[in-house]
């Protein structure tokens, strides 16, 4: 069957972005086909009852595809729906949220249209690219092959220059064997850039004239700082963190909040969708001068700070140390003095931070939530919980054990943070349905 090549039509797309075709019984995924196209495949694998294919000639073209504006985009493994029109990406988002909620967690749902990114390229804050094998570049999908790109069109064209930059110095200067990565970070507001180098140990021979020369050719450049990781692990960050030249942080502002944040603290890679989404989360939850809101998975208190505006207190939690102290300096920074952050990993007892909690917000990373948490959430009856997700798969797998404990759906808000990927965020509001306790009871 490998390397056959047939004729076949595409039923439906997969939330990676393949398409689905039937062919006698087998179901073929197909890279990069639409719906409704048809087209010559090559298969080249088959496993039993499946298998996956590449399109030989397009026969039928779905009138939703474009000509991909980026050389690399089906290589490096980042952009996997450049050749669909964005309005068909974001109709296909909110299939695929739709699809998934009744797939894996039974769930129907009538679901709005996904908010489209108000930036639909160079959206991305945040860049890391590897150094690897006399290269610098992406990793190919399920890959450590590393494609090289001149220009990537969701990355500021400032951070292409940057790297353009460091690409060719530090191969000219025969010192990226000391590179593991290289990483950019942002404010898209206040225009402060970071600039890291992951390296294998802390210094190299004319490291300092490299930065020298880095920081007077792009005077944007407020961070330079050295992370050394010498471990042999696909975790990009080690522990130790030397400041080279200005702050070891940056700073960028949020509907009105400036937010430092530090190499290791985690912020919105898409700046202006995320106020977006955290405008959603305060319309949507029940939210005034009395609420008490815990924000699990708080980061460098974004969401926390954003909330405490509007309610009684907030308090964050967060498992990255460095978050923390940033999150507690924001708060001081903006003059926010009913938010309290506390570093502590959601696996432990989050119970003891939810009393006379109203609203318990979470934002976790794409494994979700632990049976442990979400059961305390249960048994605590928080009245509201928004849950923040970037996974719809364990988004769906939650919020199902949710709805047997007693909480229904108010909202579901799908919004597009990483156009031209299969990326989905969504936002959804649960409410308490009414127990015994809550019910009156009429003499
Ligand atoms: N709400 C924030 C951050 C969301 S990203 C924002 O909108 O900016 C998810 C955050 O969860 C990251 O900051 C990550 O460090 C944190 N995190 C991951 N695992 C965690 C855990 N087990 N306990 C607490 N925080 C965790």
């Amino acid at each position: 069957m490998k390397n056959q090549i047939v004729r076949a039509k595409c039923e439906d797309m997969t939330i990676e972005g393949h398409g689905v075709c039937k062919v006698d019984g087998l179901v073929i995924f197909v890279k990069g086909m639409i719906i409704g196209e048809e087209a010559m495949i090559k298969i080249i694998a088959h496993k039993k009852n499946l298998a996956y294919a590449i399109i030989d000639e397009l026969i039928v073209k779905s009138p939703h595809r474009i000509t991909s504006s980026c050389a690399v985009a089906y290589k490096c493994g980042g952009c996997d729906l450049r050749h669909i029109k964005y309005e068909y990406q974001l109709e296909l988002k909110k299939k695929w949220l739709s699809d998934t909620l009744r797939n894996v967690g039974d769930i129907t749902y009538p679901m709005p249209d996904i908010i489209a990114s108000p930036l639909s390229d160079r959206y991305r804050n945040k860049v890391q690219v590897p150094v690897s094998d006399g290269k610098m570049g992406f990793y190919r999908t399920n890959s450590h092959d590393v494609i090289e790109y001149d220009d990537c069109l969701i990355q500021s064209k400032r951070a292409n220059g940057v790297l353009s930059y460091l690409k060719k110095r530090i191969f000219d200067d025969h010192v990226d064997s000391y590179f593991r990565h290289i990483l950019i970070k942002e404010g898209f507001v206040t225009g402060e850039m970071m600039v890291a180098f992951i390296l294998r140990q802390e210094d190299f021979n004319g490291r300092d004239t490299l930065v020298a020369d880095l920081v007077k050719t792009f005077p944007y450049i407020s961070s330079v700082i050295v992370n050394v990781n010498d471990k042999d692990t696909n975790v990009i960050l080690g522990d130790k963190e030397v400041t080279l030249y200005g702050s070891s942080y940056i700073v960028d502002e949020l509907d009105g909040i400036m937010f430092q944040i530090s190499l290791k603290s985690f912020y919105q890679i898409n700046q202006k969708q995320a106020i977006d989404l955290y405008k959603e989360i305060k319309d949507k939850a029940h939210i005034d001068k009395d609420t008490r809101i815990l924000d699990l998975y708080s980061g460098i208190g974004t969401i926390a700070l954003f909330l405490a505006r509007y309610a009684k207190e907030v308090i964050g939690v967060e498992v990255i140390k460095e978050a923390v102290e940033n999150a507690k300096e924001n708060a001081l920074i903006n003059h926010i003095d009913n938010a309290h952050f506390y570093y502590d990993d959601a696996k432990n007892d989050m119970g003891k931070y939810m009393d006379d909690i109203d609203l318990v917000v979470v934002d976790p990373p794409r494994k979700g939530l632990n049976n442990k948490l979400i059961d305390t959430i249960i048994q605590k009856s928080v009245k509201e919980v928004v849950y923040v997700s970037c996974n719809p798969a364990t988004l769906a797998r939650d919020l199902a054990i949710f709805l047997e404990g007693g909480y229904k759906i108010n909202s579901i808000q799908g919004f597009d943070m990483f156009p031209h990927t299969t990326h989905i965020e969504t936002v959804v509001l649960l409410s308490k349905l009414k127990t015994d306790k809550h019910i009156d009871v009429e003499f």
